[in-house]
C-alpha cells in the first residue's frame, strides 16, 4: 500500500522502527515543536522532576510516535505504550497507571478514543497522581484511592478538536504538528536512503519529497517502493526520473495526490458537480470511512488548495478541476 489510507504494519513497522530518530537532534523538521519540547525536558531534568504532560497533535505519520519515544530517551526514563482504543474500562487504564515507575512515559496513542469512565479516571492521575478504584457494585461499592508514581503522559491525537475541555487543559504542553516542508522530507529521504544503504540522488531525493505529502511516514514508504524499482528495472541508482518512473507506476501524482485524494476529488467533481456535498456522502461514494477522508485525504486537499470545507459541505476548487484535467460546468462554484 503506497498511500496513507492506513498506518504502519507488519514489515512496515519493522522498517519504521529503524529509521526512527532517537534523539530530539536527530529529529528533522518541526523547528518550533522541538526547540519548546527541548525547554520543557531540559527545564525538568534540571528540577529533577517529572516534566509536564505532553499532548501531540498532528495527522498520522508526522511523528508523533517518535517524539513520545524521543521524550522518554531524552528523560532517560522507560516508556510505556498503549492506546485509547486498548483502554475499554477504567480498569484497564488503572492496571497501566498502577504499574508505572517514578517518572515513567506513558504514551497514550489516540487519546481521543478513549472510554469516558477511563477519562475520568485519567484526569485525577494527570493531576495529582492518584486514582480512585470503584471496588464491588451497587449501593456497597468502595473507592479506594491508590497512589500512583509520578508519570509524564505523553497523549497523541490526530484530532485535537475532539479531546473535552478538561482533558485537552490538563496538559502542560500541547505541541502541534504540522506537515512538512520539501526541504525538510528530502533531509529525511536521504537519511533513510542511508539507513537502508540505498543510493540516491539528491534530484532524486527531491523529486520523492515533492510527493510526498508533507509526511515522513509517506516518504519513507515511497523511498522504499522507488527503491524496489530501481532494483528490479535499473542499476539500483534513484536518479530523478527514475523516481518519476516509479511513482507514477504507484498512481502517486507529481504533487502527491495518491489514490484515495484523487477518487475523493474524482468523486467530488464528477457526481457531485464539485460539491457542496457533506463528509458522510463524499465518503460513501468511495468507500470509505468518514474519519478517513477527513483525517486522512482532507488535510493535505485543503492544504493544497484543492479542497475546500463550507458550512454546506465540501466543494472543489477551480485548481482541482485543472489538477484532475477536468472542465467545471458553467454553475461550478468559483
Ligand atoms: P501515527 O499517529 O499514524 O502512528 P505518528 O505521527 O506516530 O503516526 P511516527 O510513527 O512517529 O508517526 O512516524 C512515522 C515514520 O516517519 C517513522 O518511520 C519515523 O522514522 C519517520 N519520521 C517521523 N518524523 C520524523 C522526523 N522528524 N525525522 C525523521 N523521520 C521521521
Amino acid at each position: 500500500l503506497v498511500s496513507a489510507e492506513a498506518g504502519a504494519d507488519g514489515e512496515e513497522r519493522v522498517i519504521e522502527a529503524a529509521l526512527r530518530p532517537k534523539r530530539l537532534d536527530e529529529f528533522i523538521g518541526q523547528h518550533r515543536v522541538r526547540e519548546q519540547l527541548s525547554l520543557v525536558l531540559h527545564s525538568a531534568l534540571r528540577r529533577g522532576r517529572p516534566p509536564d504532560h505532553v499532548l501531540l497533535s498532528g495527522g498520522p505519520g508526522l511523528g508523533k510516535t517518535t517524539l513520545a519515544m524521543i521524550i522518554a530517551a531524552e528523560l532517560g526514563k522507560p516508556l510505556r505504550v498503549s492506546s485509547g482504543p486498548a483502554i475499554e474500562r477504567a480498569g484497564d487504564l488503572a492496571a497501566v497507571l498502577s504499574t508505572l515507575s517514578e517518572g515513567e512515559v506513558l504514551f497514550l496513542d489516540e487519546i481521543h478514543r478513549m472510554a469516558r469512565p477511563a477519562e475520568e479516571m485519567l484526569y485525577m492521575a494527570m493531576e495529582d497522581f492518584r486514582v480512585d478504584v470503584v471496588v464491588g457494585k451497587g449501593p456497597g461499592a468502595t473507592a479506594i484511592p491508590l497512589d500512583i508514581a509520578p508519570f509524564t503522559l505523553v497523549g497523541a491525537t490526530t484530532r485535537a478538536g475532539m479531546l473535552p475541555g478538561p482533558l485537552r487543559d490538563r496538559f502542560g504542553f500541547v505541541a502541534h504538528m504540522d506537515f512538512y516542508e520539501p526541504a525538510e522530507l528530502e533531509v529525511i529521504i536521504r537519511r533513510s536512503a542511508r539507513l537502508l544503504d540505498v543510493r540516491i540522488e539528491d534530484e532524486g531525493a527531491a523529486e520523492i519529497a515533492g510527493r510526498s505529502r508533507g509526511t515522513p511516514r509517506i516518504a519513507n514508504r515511497l523511498l522504499r517502493r522507488v527503491r524496489d524499482y530501481a532494483e528490479v528495472r535499473a542499476d539500483g541508482v534513484i536518479t530523478r526520473d527514475l523516481a518519476r518512473a516509479a511513482l507514477t507506476l504507484y498512481e502517486v501524482d507529481e504533487r502527491g495526490l495518491d489514490r484515495l485524494d484523487r477518487a475523493v476529488l474524482r468523486s467530488l467533481l464528477r457526481k457531485f458537480g464539485g460539491g457542496p456535498v457533506g463528509l458522510s456522502t463524499l465518503a460513501v461514494s468511495v468507500g470509505e470511512e468518514p474519519e478517513t477522508v477527513e483525517v486522512v485525504a482532507e488535510p493535505f486537499l485543503v492544504r493544497q488548495g484543492l479542497l475546500a470545507r463550507t458550512p454546506r459541505g465540501r466543494i472543489a476548487t477551480p485548481a482541482a478541476w485543472r489538477h484532475m484535467g477536468l472542465t467545471p460546468p458553467p454553475s461550478a462554484p468559483m
